[in-house]
């Protein structure tokens, strides 16, 4: 990852399929990572990806716009979050 954008590509995604979820809206999808690269190609970093798969949303299209959706891939939503768990006991 040596990129200067810091931003992932499709090809670092750590699953396969790619998983995504919308807490907006409930969606909730797997996309094979071959299938993705055949249409969007290998170059495609992961924040494009994310918006051309979850264009449609029907949260992104409302009067919030763009900010409406909350889609996210939840693989990476896990890697990155290094925080330790909170304890509500
Ligand atoms: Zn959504």
């Amino acid at each position: 990852m040596n990129r200067s954008s810091g931003s992932l590509t499709i090809t670092d995604h750590p699953t396969d399929p790619i998983e995504i979820e919308c807490k907006q809206c409930g969606r909730h999808g797997r996309y094979r990572k071959a299938a993705l690269i055949e249409k969007y190609g290998s170059d495609i970093v992961l924040p494009d990806l994310l918006a051309l798969i979850a264009g449609d949303c029907e949260q992104r299209t409302s009067r919030l716009g763009n900010r409406g959706c909350g889609a996210i891939y939840p693989a990476l939503a896990r890697t990155e979050r290094r925080n330790p768990p909170l304890e509500f006991s």
